[in-house]
């Protein structure tokens, strides 16, 4: 079960112990994956900035910074793929984590397996998220309640003409939502292919996330609207152009 796509992707692992850094990339290259280890948050942001990997794995206890903020910068410069590995085993610092735009979070001792698994899903989420360049026959453009959407450049523009920052894992979900308007979508259908655990909330923490960049009340949704024991629905006129 080989994915040639993301078996190319380069991965920047930020880990600062030497031995769980080998251990990672072993595991990744065992399967294709082209991996650069750093041990700094500084090392990383500049790596980063340089040529933008698709995913970062990042370790949260770090000599010279930590960890959420080199999620928290990795975001603002040019969004990339963000798997948070970490020692921390706090729900805090896990939806901190997913809220500052990571797109998974496994906690150490980890599987290796498990790894290249997560980090297979969060690559063909991500690519499926990413439209290659769009073409002018191919509808791009999303127009809803005086929002409008670009998913080939991922921009969201509010109504009064605001470019919005989503990262990769929002504007992947925002497109789904886009894709299928008034209609019920489970969890599982908005995470997609990803095995999850039922009880994984990261969906939830993502929808909140986005409800307030689309300044949706989330006591009284008007775009993203929760149903109760089924997941979520869309509700606007969709026009792609
Ligand atoms: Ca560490």
């Amino acid at each position: 079960m080989t994915n040639t796509d993301s078996s190319h992707a380069t991965i920047l692992i930020l880990e600062d112990d030497p031995d769980i850094a080998k251990l990672i990339c072993g595991s990744l290259a065992e399967y294709g994956f082209r991996c650069e280890h750093v041990g700094t948050g500084r090392a990383l942001l500049d790596r980063a900035r340089r040529a933008a990997p698709e995913l970062c794995i990042v370790d949260l206890g770090l000599p010279d910074m930590d960890g959420m903020q080199v999620v928290r910068e990795l975001q603002e410069g040019s969004p990339c793929a963000v798997l948070i590995l970490t020692g921390r085993n706090d729900v805090t610092d896990r939806v901190l984590g997913l809220e500052l735009g990571a797109d998974d979070y496994i906690v150490k001792p980890f599987e290796p397996r498990e790894l290249v698994a997560r980090v297979r899903s969060i690559l063909r989420r991500y690519q499926r998220a990413t439209p290659v360049e769009t073409t002018t026959t191919e509808r791009s453009l999303a127009r809803f309640s005086d929002w409008q959407f670009d998913k080939g450049r991922h921009a969201l523009l509010s109504p009064d003409q605001r470019e919005i920052n989503l990262s990769a894992a929002e504007a992947g979900l925002l497109l789904t939502l886009l894709e299928r308007p008034n209609r019920i979508l489970s969890r599982e259908q908005l995470l997609g292919e990803r095995d999850i655990d039922p009880f994984d909330r990261s969906i939830d923490v993502r929808i909140s996330r986005l409800r307030r960049k689309l300044e949706d009340d989330p006591h009284d949704p008007k775009l993203i609207k929760t149903v109760y024991g089924a997941g979520y629905l869309f509700s606007a006129q969709v026009s792609w152009e």
